[in-house]
């Protein structure tokens, strides 16, 4: 079990991809009382078949769809970061943005993607997102010599003390998000330009389908799993 946090801080690489993996969660948390906040890393602006459409209207229409999405939630906010859907990079700056929201909103627990996986692929930028952002936990945010410009901001380092890893190969932890599992289909419909892309048959099968999988695991109707990283935090 995962205990209900004060301060969460959920990194996702594209719009759509927090809905789909820890809606349930971050919908759960927020109606519990949890402060609950979102980084948008990439502008999702590769995301379709349409010939018609250019990055630069998708990206826009995405941004909002995201937006949508989390307040749907009840996240307090979204940090947009802006980068080109599929040109993620393990850089500086990036880890830069990561270390700053970290700061700003002194999360106890970080949700992102697990980047390391063996048996199946994964795209790019989920891979880079989960490595940079448990870079940035640790310990890039932590420590005060690291980005010190952030104090120009009034940024104190700041310790998070679990990672919780979606996609992961093994989960080992589980939220039970059988009360949230409406509020989380409700959330994904957001995003409307992707809905037909995200599956062959109707999306809410689809999703009830993946969380009863991850629920039988853990012994719930719907779960998200997660594998679980925690860090000294005294
Ligand atoms: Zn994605």
């Amino acid at each position: 079990m995962i205990d209900v946090p004060k301060r969460a801080l959920v990194v996702t690489p594209h719009p759509d991809d927090a809905e789909i993996s820890c809606g349930g969660t971050v919908g759960l948390w927020t109606s519990q009382g949890a402060s609950v906040y979102y980084v948008l890393c990439s502008d999702g602006g590769k995301g379709t078949d349409d010939p018609g459409v250019t990055s630069e209207a998708l990206a826009k229409t995405r941004h909002q769809e995201q937006l949508d999405a989390a307040a749907t939630l009840g996240v307090k906010e979204v940090v947009a970061l802006g980068y080109p859907d599929g040109e993620l990079e393990d850089t500086r700056e990036f880890r830069r943005e990561l270390v700053r929201a970290i700061r700003r909103f002194r999360p106890e627990v970080v949700v992102c993607p697990d980047p390391y996986r063996r048996s199946f692929y994964y795209h790019r930028d989920h891979r880079i997102t989960g490595q940079v952002t448990q870079d940035a936990v640790f310990p890039y945010a932590r420590d005060r010599l690291h980005f010190p410009e952030h104090e120009a901001e009034g940024l104190e380092p700041h310790k998070v003390g679990t990672l919780l890893l979606w996609g992961a190969e093994e989960s080992d932890s589980y939220v039970d998000v059988t009360a949230a599992m409406d509020l989380k289909i409700e959330a994904l419909r957001c995003h409307k330009s992707q809905l037909a892309g995200l599956s062959g048959e109707n999306v809410v099968t689809w999703l009830r389908g993946f969380c009863r999988e991850a629920g039988e695991k853990a012994g719930f109707e719907y779960a998200e799993g997660y594998r679980k990283v925690e860090f000294r935090t005294s």
